[in-house]
């Protein structure tokens, strides 16, 4: 196959997708039609960005994610939420329990914060992480947490479910590389001044290094306006979903970067297409060390899941945590079972 795209002129390079073969080629060599009818040929994927890897996740119906029982997909919503920081053990059981109630699919915390600043509260840490994991134990819902240096990678190994790379590291690629080889679910943010094509290109990072367990996560790019923290690029959620089979989600919180806008906020990108949510929740936002102004209630939490769940069921998405420990029956959700009925419906 290989000398007949060079026998067409075109440079190739190959690159292995698991069990199967992608052959990158550049340029325009010859019609894609043409070369879909070559026997060897499974399928034929024009891409207008520069990141092949990327591109090729459309192949075969996609790459879904999952992470322990919750799975992110074209199929599914699926709602990841917590507090921003890992600030106490009880807290964080507190409003672990308060959002996997109001029907979250799995946790998020951070325990080593990016903070603009080296006099703002950097997280945790590992003490932070490991509490975090004994509560998402203790409730059932897979967690992710932030990794903002490779060195955290293996100290960290065993402990986490999946790892958030947050915006401001989209591009630290050597981050990327050693955290693609934990081998575990990647949720990539897009950086607030990131194009497509390197938000794109990031996530090439993290499949170059073999692990193909990445969740796409729009959360605001920088522009002229000063009344909302970020511009929320809801075109980004078809465009990259036209463009990639990785699932992708949606961050309304740090968008926002107010409560009170949150909401319309998650609506519009379940509206648009998103696979997913990661909203920042706290029942004392007062007390909070870190993006106190966005977290939302318990309560507006809860109507939220509602609302987008209520959307999400007119496209047929069901919710992401798949039954196996009792959890799912709360929300009436299963990985193949009915559409799902919220936790206020049920
Ligand atoms: C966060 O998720 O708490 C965070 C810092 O997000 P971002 O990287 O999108 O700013
Ligand atoms: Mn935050």
């Amino acid at each position: 196959m290989r000398e007949a795209l060079e026998g067409f002129g075109m440079s190739v390079s190959e690159v292995s997708l698991g069990a199967r073969t992608a052959l990158v080629t550049e340029g325009d060599g010859h019609p894609a039609a043409s070369l879909a009818r070559l026997p060897a040929v499974e399928q034929v994927i024009q891409t207008e960005t520069p990141a092949p890897l990327a591109a090729a996740t459309l192949a075969g119906g996609g790459r879904p994610v999952s992470v322990g029982t919750t799975l992110f997909s074209a199929e599914t919503l699926t709602i990841v939420a917590g507090p921003c920081t890992i600030e106490d053990a009880g807290t964080l059981r507190e409003i672990a329990g308060l959002v996997k109630q109001a029907g979250a699919d799995a946790l998020r915390g951070g325990a080593y914060k990016v903070r603009t600043s080296p006099h703002q509260f950097q997280g945790g840490g590992i003490e932070a992480l490991q509490e975090l994991r004994a509560v998402s134990r203790e409730c059932g819902l897979p967690f992710f947490t932030e990794l903002n240096d490779p060195r955290q990678v293996s100290a960290v190994a065993d402990l986490v479910d999946g790892v958030q790379i947050g915006a401001r590291h989209m591009q630290n690629f050597p981050l990327l590389t050693e955290a693609a080889k934990l081998g575990k679910p990647i949720l990539l943010k897009r950086h607030m001044s990131a194009d497509l094509d390197e938000f794109l290109l990031a996530a090439e990072y993290i499949l170059d290094a073999g692990n193909e367990q990445v969740i796409l996560c729009e959360r605001g790019i920088k522009s002229a306006e000063r009344h909302v923290r970020y511009l929320l690029d809801v075109g980004a959620v078809p465009w990259l979903k036209e463009r990639v089979g990785l699932p992708v989600i949606v961050d309304p919180s740090h968008a926002a970067g107010h409560h009170r806008l949150v909401p319309a906020l998650a609506r519009a990108a379940v509206a648009a297409g998103a696979d997913g949510l990661i909203i920042e929740v706290h029942p004392r936002p007062e007390e909070t060390r870190c993006d106190a102004l966005q977290a939302l209630s318990p309560t507006t939490f809860a109507q939220l899941v509602t609302d987008v769940r209520r959307l999400a069921a007119l496209t047929g998405r069901r919710a992401g945590k798949v039954a196996s420990d009792g959890g799912a029956a709360e929300t009436g959700a299963s990985g193949d079972g009915p559409v799902l009925r919220t936790a206020a419906e049920a």
